[in-house]
């Protein structure tokens, strides 16, 4: 939109003074789209304002937390009357064990639970557990999954599975990541040789279930299957990160889609985030009671938090968590998100252009591509000219939706069928550009 001042462009130039790059977390800089972030003033349901005051039907939901859409006002009450009770204590509080026994009845894997403030805390926090309970140092992860930015998580694949991985990161020694085995994804064959070479030095093993890092990759139900076969033939402990799937994929989250096609499964560690704080800084490690008695003050392993637990964020997680738990919530946010891939799919194939997409509850993504994606370097061959136009497009017709190739998408309870319908048009429109 032709503005006579930008005020984004002016925010983002007064912010690139004060803060790296203008902004407080990398993506939201649009750097692999290009062009000028915008700077929102305000967001009510579906959309968002920029600072401009310009509206947007918003697909990033605060990358995944407001899966009600935003001001929900049993949240918007809910948060309120906490504020007015006091912002933080560095003490117990009733609303945590609430929020405690209330992740735990929805997700039954877990015995006990830790509440911390942000998914990359929790993730950090389960592997020093994982390491504690095991007395092992090793860890296996993916290529392309993305668990925070603790420093033995910022790994890609070392050149071999006998050798170590390399940081992703400047500032991160070779020697801080020398444990972390990085494998390809959905590759079950490496994760068998992985294991008959070092299975008994590995701890756990941590994976996104739908890895939302590479835009949307399923795990495929034999490669969790055997991930579970190996971890407990080897004594290794399985961690499932939820922090973008918990609460967001099913009520039980990815663990429970799981569940539906290997019976019995479960993971042995779980790590959410997003979602159970409804947008408030709120994150969760939880595991059985054997494992969870490791932490201090019970046991030996440290973990600790001066706002963990905060008297706000456990009043706005428990809000949101009654608001999901009705009856049906899921089936219809899994109908409207489906219901956008559908058509999107659909306005592509008319023009011409490859797409494919998945999706599952609430949270979405698609590629510019024939056929979905299972690792890292499959994603890689994504259209990234295509997809830098069909963003560019889509936000020019009021449609916000991810800056970036590798991220998935989110629909909330509050985006109504003429929102989706909306959206398909303007990519309708979109698409018949990209053909020129
Ligand atoms: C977002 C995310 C994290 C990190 O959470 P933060 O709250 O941003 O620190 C970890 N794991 C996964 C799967 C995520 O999507």
């Amino acid at each position: 939109m032709p503005h006579i001042t930008d005020l984004n462009q002016a925010l983002f130039d007064r912010a690139k003074k004060v803060i790296p790059g203008g902004v407080n977390s990398p993506v939201r800089a649009f750097r692999a789209v290009g062009g000028t972030p915008r700077f929102i003033q305000r967001a009510q349901g579906a959309y968002i304002w920029d600072a401009n005051g310009q509206r947007y039907t918003d697909y990033i939901g605060s990358w995944g937390p407001m899966i009600l859409g935003h001001g929900h006002p049993a949240v918007v009450e809910a948060v309120q009357k906490a504020v007015l009770e006091g912002f933080s204590y560095g003490a117990p509080t009733e609303r945590e064990v609430e929020l405690a026994e209330e992740i735990l009845r929805l997700v039954p894997s877990m015995d006990m639970v830790r509440l911390v403030s942000s998914g990359t805390e929790a993730a950090m926090s389960t592997i020093r557990l994982a390491r504690g309970a095991t007395g092992r140092s090793k860890l296996i992860k993916f290529e392309g999954c993305y668990h925070g930015h603790a420093d033995a998580l910022l790994v890609k694949a070392g050149s071999g599975l006998a050798t170590f991985g390399n940081p992703t990161s400047a500032g991160v020694p070779a020697e801080v990541v020398q444990h972390t085995v990085v494998l390809e994804y959905n590759n079950i064959q490496q994760l068998e040789e992985a294991f008959a070479l070092q299975g008994r030095e590995i701890a756990c093993l941590m994976m996104e279930p739908i890895c939302g890092n590479m835009n949307f990759v399923r795990a495929s139900v034999p490669f969790v299957k055997r991930c579970r076969e190996l971890c407990t033939e080897h004594g290794s402990l399985l961690v499932f990160d939820e922090v973008m799937t918990g609460f967001r994929v099913a009520l039980g989250g990815a663990q429970s889609v799981y569940a539906q096609a290997i019976p019995g499964f479960e993971p042995d560690m779980t790590v959410m985030g997003k979602v159970i704080g409804g947008g408030m800084p709120l994150a969760a490690f939880g595991a059985k009671r054997a494992v969870m008695e490791h932490l201090a003050p019970l046991g030996s392993v440290y973990q600790a938090g001066t706002l963990s637990g905060n008297p706000v964020a456990t009043a706005c997680g428990l809000a949101t968590l009654k608001e999901i738990s009705k009856p049906g919530f899921y089936d219809a946010l899994a109908q409207k998100t489906r219901a956008l891939i559908n058509g999107m799919s659909q306005a592509a194939t008319a023009a011409g252009i490859p797409f494919c997409g998945d999706s599952e509850g609430g949270m979405m993504g698609f590629y510019l591509l024939e056929k979905l994606p299972q690792n890292y370097a499959q994603v890689m061959k994504t259209d990234s000219a295509g997809f830098n136009q069909l963003f560019h497009g889509l936000l020019d017709r009021g449609v916000y939706i991810a800056p970036a190739l590798y991220e998935a998408g989110f629909v909330s309870a509050a985006h109504t069928d003429s929102d989706i319908e909306a959206t398909v048009v303007a990519a309708q429109e979109v698409f018949q550009l990209l053909l020129k």
